[in-house]
């Protein structure tokens, strides 16, 4: 999947404490140990707000990238399709739990 790092981060916390949990709690799965990004393997991953490229919606998306490419801006990275992304609408995931 081509995501693109949007360059910012929410600093805004949601439901979850963080965005790292946020991603956790709402993909069923753990945080991998290797960054997804297709030909990459760093490690030490952090939560990072990206749009999908070819997603018909421009909506603000978590995933786990490691710190190089977290922080890259509007570079078009391919991520590993075993990598869930998260929504980051926080009305549509954790909020609705209150
Ligand atoms: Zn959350
Ligand atoms: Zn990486």
């Amino acid at each position: 999947m081509k995501i693109r790092n949007v360059g910012g981060i929410n600093p805004e916390l949601c439901r979850c404490g963080n965005w790292h949990n946020h991603w956790k709690n709402f993909s069923g799965q753990k945080i991998p140990y290797y960054c997804p990004v297709i030909g990459c393997g760093k490690s030490k991953l952090s939560a990072t707000f990206v749009q999908i490229v070819s997603g018909v919606d421009s909506g603000w998306y978590v995933v786990p990238l490691c710190e190089e490419h977290s922080k890259t801006e509007n570079e078009i990275l391919e991520i590993d399709d075993y990598c869930r992304i998260v929504t980051a609408n926080v009305n549509m995931t954790c909020e609705l739990y209150k």
